[in-house]
Protein backbone atom coordinates (compact mmCIF):
# COMPACT_ATOMS: atom_id res chain seq x y z
CA UNK A 1 0.00 0.00 0.00
CA UNK A 2 1.19 3.48 -1.02
CA UNK A 3 0.54 6.95 0.97
CA UNK A 4 -1.33 7.94 -1.63
CA UNK A 5 -3.68 5.07 -1.11
CA UNK A 6 -4.78 6.50 1.54
CA UNK A 7 -5.95 9.90 0.34
CA UNK A 8 -3.22 11.94 1.49
CA UNK A 9 -3.22 15.22 -0.05
CA UNK A 10 0.04 15.93 -2.65
CA UNK A 11 1.92 18.41 -0.41
CA UNK A 12 1.74 15.56 2.62
CA UNK A 13 2.99 13.04 -0.22
CA UNK A 14 5.82 15.07 -0.90
CA UNK A 15 6.39 15.45 2.86
CA UNK A 16 6.94 12.18 3.61
CA UNK A 17 8.51 11.22 0.37
CA UNK A 18 11.22 13.51 1.36
CA UNK A 19 11.27 11.94 4.53
CA UNK A 20 11.86 9.14 2.93
CA UNK A 21 9.23 6.81 3.68
CA UNK A 22 8.22 4.23 0.96
CA UNK A 23 5.24 2.94 2.10
CA UNK A 24 2.69 3.39 5.37
CA UNK A 25 3.64 1.12 8.65
CA UNK A 26 0.58 -1.17 9.59
CA UNK A 27 -0.65 1.54 12.31
CA UNK A 28 -0.03 4.40 9.95
CA UNK A 29 -2.29 1.93 7.49
CA UNK A 30 -4.95 1.38 9.49
CA UNK A 31 -5.19 5.18 11.27
CA UNK A 32 -5.14 7.36 8.82
CA UNK A 33 -8.02 6.82 6.63
CA UNK A 34 -10.56 6.17 9.66
CA UNK A 35 -8.72 9.54 11.55
CA UNK A 36 -9.36 11.51 8.18
CA UNK A 37 -13.17 10.47 8.75
CA UNK A 38 -12.79 12.67 11.68
CA UNK A 39 -13.28 9.19 14.01
CA UNK A 40 -11.93 9.42 17.42
CA UNK A 41 -9.59 6.35 18.15
CA UNK A 42 -8.05 4.30 20.60
CA UNK A 43 -4.20 3.34 19.05
CA UNK A 44 -2.32 0.90 20.81
CA UNK A 45 0.86 0.23 19.37
CA UNK A 46 4.39 -0.35 20.48
CA UNK A 47 7.04 2.60 20.45
CA UNK A 48 8.80 3.10 17.14
CA UNK A 49 6.06 1.79 14.70
CA UNK A 50 5.15 5.30 13.13
CA UNK A 51 2.48 6.17 15.58
CA UNK A 52 3.64 9.86 15.26
CA UNK A 53 3.01 10.20 11.62
CA UNK A 54 -0.27 8.06 11.83
CA UNK A 55 -1.88 10.58 13.94
CA UNK A 56 0.30 13.95 12.31
CA UNK A 57 -0.77 13.40 8.91
CA UNK A 58 -4.67 13.22 9.38
CA UNK A 59 -4.41 16.78 11.75
CA UNK A 60 -2.83 18.66 9.09
CA UNK A 61 -4.28 17.51 6.47
CA UNK A 62 -7.63 18.22 8.31
CA UNK A 63 -6.12 21.97 8.62
CA UNK A 64 -4.17 22.57 5.76
CA UNK A 65 -6.95 24.24 3.55
CA UNK A 66 -7.40 27.03 6.03
CA UNK A 67 -4.28 28.32 7.99
CA UNK A 68 -5.71 30.44 10.29
CA UNK A 69 -2.59 30.32 13.27
CA UNK A 70 -5.80 29.86 15.93
CA UNK A 71 -5.39 26.51 18.13
CA UNK A 72 -6.81 23.97 16.49
CA UNK A 73 -5.01 20.86 17.10
CA UNK A 74 -3.37 20.22 20.57
CA UNK A 75 -1.42 16.93 21.30
CA UNK A 76 -0.58 16.19 25.01
CA UNK A 77 2.44 13.97 25.46
CA UNK A 78 4.11 13.63 28.87
CA UNK A 79 7.76 14.49 28.20
CA UNK A 80 9.64 18.07 27.37
CA UNK A 81 11.72 15.60 25.01
CA UNK A 82 8.72 13.89 23.04
CA UNK A 83 7.38 17.35 22.77
CA UNK A 84 10.15 18.76 21.17
CA UNK A 85 10.25 15.35 19.01
CA UNK A 86 6.69 15.39 17.95
CA UNK A 87 6.56 19.34 16.88
CA UNK A 88 9.32 18.35 14.65
CA UNK A 89 7.32 15.73 12.88
CA UNK A 90 4.58 18.36 12.85
CA UNK A 91 7.30 20.93 11.03
CA UNK A 92 8.57 17.85 8.82
CA UNK A 93 5.52 16.51 7.48
CA UNK A 94 3.54 20.15 7.53
CA UNK A 95 6.27 21.78 5.71
CA UNK A 96 4.31 22.29 2.39
CA UNK A 97 1.34 23.47 4.27
CA UNK A 98 0.96 27.13 5.78
CA UNK A 99 -0.04 25.61 9.23
CA UNK A 100 1.56 26.77 12.27
CA UNK A 101 3.07 24.47 15.29
CA UNK A 102 4.52 25.14 18.96
CA UNK A 103 5.79 23.33 21.51
CA UNK A 104 4.62 24.08 24.84
CA UNK A 105 6.54 22.33 28.29
CA UNK A 106 8.43 22.99 31.15
CA UNK A 107 11.61 23.51 32.12
CA UNK A 108 12.40 26.48 30.00
CA UNK A 109 11.04 30.31 30.01
CA UNK A 110 7.21 30.67 29.91
CA UNK A 111 7.81 34.29 27.70
CA UNK A 112 8.65 32.65 23.92
CA UNK A 113 5.71 30.38 24.79
CA UNK A 114 3.26 32.86 25.79
CA UNK A 115 4.28 34.93 23.04
CA UNK A 116 3.85 32.09 20.30
CA UNK A 117 0.20 31.34 21.92
CA UNK A 118 -0.58 35.10 22.26
CA UNK A 119 0.77 35.32 18.38
CA UNK A 120 -1.65 32.10 17.67
CA UNK A 121 -0.62 28.40 16.18
CA UNK A 122 -2.85 25.76 14.41
CA UNK A 123 -0.94 23.51 16.54
CA UNK A 124 0.32 23.19 20.19
CA UNK A 125 2.60 20.37 21.39
CA UNK A 126 2.31 20.13 24.98
CA UNK A 127 2.86 18.58 28.44
CA UNK A 128 0.22 18.85 30.67
CA UNK A 129 1.69 20.83 33.64
CA UNK A 130 3.10 23.66 31.59
CA UNK A 131 0.25 24.05 29.62
CA UNK A 132 -1.81 24.53 32.74
CA UNK A 133 0.72 27.06 34.18
CA UNK A 134 -0.27 29.13 30.45
CA UNK A 135 -4.10 28.56 31.27
CA UNK A 136 -4.21 29.51 34.65
CA UNK A 137 -2.45 33.06 33.12
CA UNK A 138 -5.27 33.29 30.13
CA UNK A 139 -2.91 32.61 27.47
CA UNK A 140 -4.54 29.73 25.62
CA UNK A 141 -8.12 30.01 24.02
CA UNK A 142 -9.72 26.48 23.12
CA UNK A 143 -13.10 27.87 21.44
CA UNK A 144 -11.86 26.68 18.16
CA UNK A 145 -9.91 23.62 18.75
CA UNK A 146 -11.08 20.64 16.50
CA UNK A 147 -8.77 17.99 17.56
CA UNK A 148 -6.69 16.39 20.66
CA UNK A 149 -4.19 13.72 20.81
CA UNK A 150 -3.31 11.99 24.09
CA UNK A 151 -0.24 10.53 23.17
CA UNK A 152 1.81 8.16 24.91
CA UNK A 153 -1.45 7.80 27.34
CA UNK A 154 -0.21 5.47 29.45
CA UNK A 155 3.02 7.36 30.42
CA UNK A 156 1.09 9.93 31.27
CA UNK A 157 -0.69 8.78 33.73
CA UNK A 158 2.04 6.81 35.20
CA UNK A 159 4.56 9.99 35.42
CA UNK A 160 0.97 11.55 38.11
CA UNK A 161 -0.37 13.71 34.93
CA UNK A 162 -4.24 12.14 35.26
CA UNK A 163 -5.61 15.17 37.37
CA UNK A 164 -3.98 18.09 35.20
CA UNK A 165 -5.09 16.18 32.02
CA UNK A 166 -8.93 16.23 33.28
CA UNK A 167 -8.09 19.37 33.89
CA UNK A 168 -7.63 20.22 30.85
CA UNK A 169 -10.16 17.83 29.28
CA UNK A 170 -12.46 20.35 31.05
CA UNK A 171 -12.05 23.13 29.07
CA UNK A 172 -12.03 22.05 25.84
CA UNK A 173 -14.61 21.79 23.45
CA UNK A 174 -17.17 18.70 23.86
CA UNK A 175 -17.30 18.54 19.78
CA UNK A 176 -13.97 17.78 18.73
CA UNK A 177 -11.64 14.53 17.06
CA UNK A 178 -10.02 13.07 20.15
CA UNK A 179 -7.26 10.54 19.11
CA UNK A 180 -5.41 8.39 22.48
CA UNK A 181 -2.17 6.70 21.91
CA UNK A 182 -1.14 4.05 24.35
CA UNK A 183 1.58 1.27 24.25
CA UNK A 184 -0.60 -0.57 26.80
CA UNK A 185 -4.10 0.03 27.72
CA UNK A 186 -4.29 -0.47 31.55
CA UNK A 187 -7.61 0.08 33.49
CA UNK A 188 -6.61 3.73 34.01
CA UNK A 189 -5.93 4.51 30.34
CA UNK A 190 -9.58 2.67 29.41
CA UNK A 191 -11.16 4.66 32.40
CA UNK A 192 -9.18 7.98 30.79
CA UNK A 193 -10.70 6.97 27.03
CA UNK A 194 -14.25 6.47 28.76
CA UNK A 195 -14.27 10.34 29.40
CA UNK A 196 -12.39 11.62 26.65
CA UNK A 197 -13.24 9.89 23.46
CA UNK A 198 -16.80 9.44 21.58
CA UNK A 199 -17.59 6.33 20.06
CA UNK A 200 -14.03 5.73 18.89
CA UNK A 201 -12.57 2.94 16.98
CA UNK A 202 -9.86 0.97 18.32
CA UNK A 203 -6.34 0.13 16.39
CA UNK A 204 -3.91 -2.34 17.83
CA UNK A 205 -0.69 -2.85 16.16
CA UNK A 206 0.72 -5.91 17.16
CA UNK A 207 0.66 -8.09 20.50
CA UNK A 208 0.47 -5.92 23.58
CA UNK A 209 3.35 -5.23 25.16
CA UNK A 210 5.42 -7.42 22.91
CA UNK A 211 8.96 -5.78 21.79
CA UNK A 212 9.55 -5.05 18.03
CA UNK A 213 10.81 -8.08 16.23
CA UNK A 214 14.49 -7.19 14.88
CA UNK A 215 15.65 -6.94 18.57
CA UNK A 216 17.95 -9.42 19.70
CA UNK A 217 17.72 -10.01 23.57
CA UNK A 218 21.28 -11.32 25.37
CA UNK A 219 21.56 -11.50 28.71
CA UNK A 220 24.82 -10.85 30.44
CA UNK A 221 25.52 -12.45 33.58
CA UNK A 222 27.47 -10.08 36.01
CA UNK A 223 27.99 -9.53 40.02
CA UNK A 224 26.78 -6.58 41.03
CA UNK A 225 29.59 -4.93 41.41
CA UNK A 226 31.27 -6.00 38.55
CA UNK A 227 28.48 -4.25 36.10
CA UNK A 228 30.59 -1.27 35.89
CA UNK A 229 33.59 -3.18 34.77
CA UNK A 230 31.51 -5.19 32.58
CA UNK A 231 30.10 -3.19 30.70
CA UNK A 232 33.17 -0.47 29.87
CA UNK A 233 34.38 -4.11 28.96
CA UNK A 234 31.61 -4.94 26.09
CA UNK A 235 31.79 -1.01 24.91
CA UNK A 236 35.68 -1.65 24.40
CA UNK A 237 35.35 -4.59 23.23
CA UNK A 238 32.92 -4.31 20.37
CA UNK A 239 31.99 -0.74 19.78
CA UNK A 240 28.26 -0.88 18.98
CA UNK A 241 27.31 2.52 16.99
CA UNK A 242 24.95 4.43 19.01
CA UNK A 243 24.03 2.63 22.27
CA UNK A 244 21.76 3.74 25.18
CA UNK A 245 22.34 2.68 28.80
CA UNK A 246 19.57 2.59 31.11
CA UNK A 247 20.03 2.99 34.70
CA UNK A 248 17.17 3.32 37.55
CA UNK A 249 18.10 6.70 39.39
CA UNK A 250 19.69 9.62 37.92
CA UNK A 251 22.37 9.50 40.51
CA UNK A 252 23.15 6.07 38.97
CA UNK A 253 22.92 7.54 35.63
CA UNK A 254 25.44 10.36 36.18
CA UNK A 255 27.41 7.60 38.18
CA UNK A 256 28.11 5.52 35.08
CA UNK A 257 28.59 8.34 32.64
CA UNK A 258 31.29 9.59 34.96
CA UNK A 259 32.70 6.30 35.44
CA UNK A 260 32.68 5.13 31.62
CA UNK A 261 34.45 8.32 30.61
CA UNK A 262 37.00 8.01 33.38
CA UNK A 263 37.62 4.71 31.46
CA UNK A 264 38.01 6.30 28.21
CA UNK A 265 34.66 5.88 27.08
CA UNK A 266 32.57 8.99 26.13
CA UNK A 267 29.23 8.80 27.41
CA UNK A 268 26.49 11.56 28.41
CA UNK A 269 23.90 11.24 30.52
CA UNK A 270 20.57 12.63 30.55
CA UNK A 271 17.59 12.48 33.30
CA UNK A 272 15.51 15.26 34.29
CA UNK A 273 17.72 17.00 36.70
CA UNK A 274 19.96 18.38 34.04
CA UNK A 275 18.91 21.80 33.06
CA UNK A 276 16.32 21.78 29.75
CA UNK A 277 19.28 23.52 27.47
CA UNK A 278 21.85 20.85 28.74
CA UNK A 279 19.41 17.93 27.77
CA UNK A 280 18.49 19.33 24.52
CA UNK A 281 21.96 19.47 23.68
CA UNK A 282 23.32 16.32 25.19
CA UNK A 283 20.13 14.74 22.93
CA UNK A 284 21.22 16.62 20.03
CA UNK A 285 25.01 15.38 20.02
CA UNK A 286 23.39 11.77 20.68
CA UNK A 287 20.87 12.65 17.77
CA UNK A 288 23.96 13.41 15.69
CA UNK A 289 26.17 10.54 16.35
CA UNK A 290 28.50 13.12 17.81
CA UNK A 291 28.24 11.05 21.38
CA UNK A 292 27.69 7.52 20.82
CA UNK A 293 26.76 6.48 24.42
CA UNK A 294 24.02 8.31 26.14
CA UNK A 295 23.15 6.67 30.10
CA UNK A 296 19.55 7.58 30.61
CA UNK A 297 17.09 6.98 33.44
CA UNK A 298 13.75 5.75 32.01
CA UNK A 299 11.69 9.10 32.42
CA UNK A 300 14.12 11.34 30.51
CA UNK A 301 14.88 8.55 27.58
CA UNK A 302 10.62 8.33 27.45
CA UNK A 303 10.91 10.50 24.34
CA UNK A 304 14.20 9.58 22.47
CA UNK A 305 13.51 8.64 18.81
CA UNK A 306 16.89 8.42 17.62
CA UNK A 307 16.88 6.19 13.98
CA UNK A 308 19.83 3.76 14.18
CA UNK A 309 20.15 3.08 18.08
CA UNK A 310 21.88 -0.08 17.90
CA UNK A 311 22.32 -1.27 21.28
CA UNK A 312 20.19 -0.99 24.48
CA UNK A 313 21.77 -1.95 27.83
CA UNK A 314 19.89 -2.59 30.73
CA UNK A 315 22.51 -1.78 33.61
CA UNK A 316 20.06 -2.59 36.01
CA UNK A 317 16.73 -4.62 35.07
CA UNK A 318 13.38 -2.61 35.08
CA UNK A 319 11.38 -3.50 38.10
CA UNK A 320 8.38 -3.77 35.82
CA UNK A 321 8.68 -5.83 32.58
CA UNK A 322 6.28 -3.02 30.42
CA UNK A 323 9.53 -0.85 31.08
CA UNK A 324 11.47 -3.44 29.88
CA UNK A 325 9.58 -2.91 26.66
CA UNK A 326 9.70 0.37 26.52
CA UNK A 327 13.55 0.61 26.60
CA UNK A 328 14.14 -2.24 24.09
CA UNK A 329 11.99 -0.52 21.80
CA UNK A 330 14.46 2.39 21.67
CA UNK A 331 16.45 0.13 18.76
CA UNK A 332 15.31 -2.00 16.40
CA UNK A 333 13.11 1.10 14.78
CA UNK A 334 11.23 1.38 11.65
CA UNK A 335 12.23 -2.37 10.47
CA UNK A 336 15.47 -1.90 11.37
CA UNK A 337 17.77 -4.65 13.89
CA UNK A 338 18.80 -3.94 17.14
CA UNK A 339 20.32 -5.62 20.30
CA UNK A 340 19.12 -5.60 23.55
CA UNK A 341 21.93 -6.13 26.44
CA UNK A 342 20.43 -6.92 30.13
CA UNK A 343 23.34 -6.98 32.94
CA UNK A 344 21.89 -9.05 35.46
CA UNK A 345 22.95 -9.38 38.71
CA UNK A 346 21.58 -12.90 41.21
CA UNK A 347 19.56 -10.23 43.16
CA UNK A 348 17.12 -9.33 39.74
CA UNK A 349 16.75 -12.75 38.08
CA UNK A 350 12.99 -12.76 39.53
CA UNK A 351 12.49 -9.73 37.32
CA UNK A 352 13.99 -11.32 34.87
CA UNK A 353 12.21 -13.96 35.01
CA UNK A 354 8.73 -11.66 34.37
CA UNK A 355 10.24 -9.89 31.26
CA UNK A 356 10.76 -13.39 29.75
CA UNK A 357 7.20 -14.64 30.43
CA UNK A 358 5.99 -11.28 29.21
CA UNK A 359 7.62 -11.12 26.06
CA UNK A 360 7.28 -14.90 25.69
CA UNK A 361 11.58 -15.87 25.07
CA UNK A 362 13.94 -17.21 27.15
CA UNK A 363 17.19 -14.65 26.90
CA UNK A 364 20.32 -16.59 25.51
CA UNK A 365 22.78 -15.91 28.98
CA UNK A 366 26.43 -14.99 28.41
CA UNK A 367 29.26 -14.62 30.59
CA UNK A 368 32.05 -12.50 30.35
CA UNK A 369 35.82 -14.05 31.27
CA UNK A 370 37.07 -12.79 34.18
CA UNK A 371 33.14 -11.46 35.32
CA UNK A 372 31.48 -15.06 35.82
CA UNK A 373 29.24 -14.48 38.33
CA UNK A 374 29.47 -15.79 41.87
CA UNK A 375 25.94 -17.55 41.66
CA UNK A 376 24.52 -20.26 39.98
CA UNK A 377 22.52 -20.82 38.35
CA UNK A 378 22.53 -18.90 35.43
CA UNK A 379 19.29 -20.50 33.95
CA UNK A 380 16.20 -19.53 36.32
CA UNK A 381 13.91 -22.13 36.38
CA UNK A 382 11.12 -19.90 37.36
CA UNK A 383 10.51 -18.54 33.89
CA UNK A 384 8.17 -20.34 31.63
CA UNK A 385 7.83 -18.41 28.00
CA UNK A 386 5.01 -18.94 26.35
CA UNK A 387 6.37 -19.19 23.40
CA UNK A 388 9.94 -20.63 23.49
CA UNK A 389 11.55 -19.30 20.36
CA UNK A 390 14.98 -19.43 21.03
CA UNK A 391 17.15 -22.37 22.93
CA UNK A 392 19.31 -21.02 25.86
CA UNK A 393 23.11 -21.05 25.54
CA UNK A 394 25.27 -20.96 28.32
CA UNK A 395 29.06 -20.28 27.49
CA UNK A 396 32.34 -20.60 29.83
CA UNK A 397 30.31 -20.33 33.17
CA UNK A 398 32.94 -21.57 35.02
CA UNK A 399 34.68 -20.09 38.43
CA UNK A 400 33.57 -18.12 41.08
CA UNK A 401 34.13 -13.85 40.42
CA UNK A 402 36.89 -11.97 40.13
CA UNK A 403 36.58 -8.61 42.09
CA UNK A 404 38.79 -6.15 39.66
CA UNK A 405 39.00 -2.71 41.01
P1 LIG B 1 7.25 6.85 16.05
O1 LIG B 1 6.66 5.50 16.37
O2 LIG B 1 6.25 7.84 15.62
O3 LIG B 1 8.12 7.34 17.18
O4 LIG B 1 8.21 6.66 14.76
C1 LIG B 1 9.34 5.83 14.78
C2 LIG B 1 10.31 6.14 13.64
O5 LIG B 1 9.81 5.64 12.40
C3 LIG B 1 10.57 7.61 13.40
O6 LIG B 1 11.96 7.78 13.31
C4 LIG B 1 9.92 7.94 12.08
O7 LIG B 1 10.64 8.92 11.39
C5 LIG B 1 9.96 6.62 11.36
N1 LIG B 1 8.81 6.42 10.44
C6 LIG B 1 7.53 6.77 10.64
N2 LIG B 1 6.77 6.38 9.61
C7 LIG B 1 7.57 5.76 8.72
C8 LIG B 1 7.36 5.12 7.45
N3 LIG B 1 6.15 5.06 6.90
N4 LIG B 1 8.42 4.58 6.83
C9 LIG B 1 9.66 4.64 7.41
N5 LIG B 1 9.93 5.22 8.60
C10 LIG B 1 8.90 5.77 9.26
Amino acid sequence: MSFAALGLVPELLRAVAEEGYERPTPIQQETIPLALEGRDLIGSAQTGTGKTAAFMLPILQRLAPDPRHTLRALILVPTRELAEQVLQSALAYGRHTRLSAAAVYGGVGLEPQTQALRRGVDIVVATPGRLLDHMERGHVDYSRLEVLVLDEADRMLDMGFAPDVRRILRELPVERQTLLFSATISPEVDALARTALNGHASVEIGRRAQAADGIEHVIVAVDKLQKRDALAKILQAKPAGQTLVFTRTKYGADKLAGYLKKEGIPAHALHGDKAQSHRTRTLEAFRRGVSEILVATDIAARGIDVDGIRMVVNFDVPADAEIYVHRVGRTARAGARGLALTLLSPDEWLLMADIEKLIGQTFPREVIPGFEPSVAPLQPRTAEPAVPRRSVTVRGRTGAARRRR
